[in-house]
């Protein structure tokens, strides 16, 4: 009996020696959220299962304690993580985890503010540094340029004004600016995003950011009339920054340009590279939004 117990000790050792060698290594993910002014409730479970469906991403997620003096006690461990993604709009961190995020951007981890969470933490300069641009909170001319599209090129914009805005929810064309850069490589020129908030005249310091595609704010929905940042990357000491803007609700994040485009920076400010190179069927079309 003392025998067979050793054997089928040793065959599940072999076992499990074998499928790890032979499981490919998975992206490490974690996702911040508990408080926002959007239903991070509902949407960090899809943004989860959008990494995870990829087969590239084991996923976690940190749940910071609710609005009140708990939050201090939030200080998720960053440095176990390739990328962090944030679904996080809310009240300030202790100095400890703010600095922890920092380091951790500059040893070379990957960051993705999803939507709302670059309305976050408007007074912490070096936040503002690795989301490139951001809106509300106070965000003025103070807070660093507009990022806008001035005969074909992205210039930095000084005029005076408010830090984000936004204009009614539509569907609304999202256009590739960058056809090199392996995030919209081989993506459409155009394709129609399903319902969501077009965020604009967002401000920031906006360093080392390069856009890689735009949406024009219609002033006839609300929006200021300029072809906005919806997509950007950005490099912060080591790290690799990937911001979408896209994502106010489950609608947009169903968008099948959503997902693709989110997996993609997100695997991408993990890895440097995106090996999610085959572009889906559904991806939607210039007058034809495709959801999941
Ligand atoms: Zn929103």
């Amino acid at each position: 009996m003392k025998r067979f117990a050793v054997r089928l000790l040793s065959m599940t050792l072999a076992l499990l020696i074998a499928s790890n060698s032979f499981a490919e290594e998975k992206i490490k993910a974690l996702i911040l959220d508990g408080q926002n002014n959007h239903n991070w409730k509902v949407t960090t479970p899809i943004l989860k299962k959008i990494l995870e469906d990829t087969g590239k991403f084991s996923v976690e997620v940190a749940t910071a304690p609710a609005k009140g003096p708990e939050v201090a006690t939030f200080r998720p461990k960053f440095s176990n993580y390739q990328v962090v993604v944030s679904n996080y709009n809310g009240q300030d961190w202790s100095k400890e985890t703010q600095n922890d995020l920092v380091e951790f951007v500059k040893n070379g981890g990957g960051f993705v503010p999803v939507h709302a969470a670059n309305n976050a933490f408007p007074a912490w300069a070096e936040y503002n540094e690795i989301i490139g641009i951001g809106g509300w909170g106070g965000r003025s001319e103070k807070s660093g340029p507009y990022v806008r599209l001035k005969d074909g090129k992205f210039v930095n914009d000084m005029t005076p004004g408010k830090g984000g805005s936004h204009g009614k929810q539509h569907e609304f064309v999202v256009v590739t600016r960058n056809t090199e850069h392996p995030i919209t490589k081989g993506l459409p020129a155009e394709w129609l995003h399903n319902t969501d908030e077009l965020y604009d005249r967002l401000r920031g310091p906006a360093k080392n950011l390069t856009v890689l595609a735009t949406a024009y704010a219609d002033p006839k929905t609300g929006g200021s009339g300029e072809h906005e940042p919806m997509l950007m990357v950005l490099d912060y000491g080591k790290g690799r920054i990937f911001h979408t803007t896209l994502g106010h609700a489950e609608p947009a994040m169903k968008c099948i340009g959503f997902e693709v485009t989110f997996a993609r920076g997100t695997e991408w400010a993990a890895t440097g590279k995106v090996t999610l190179n085959t572009i889906p069927a559904n991806f939607p079309k210039a007058d034809k939004v495709s959801i999941r």
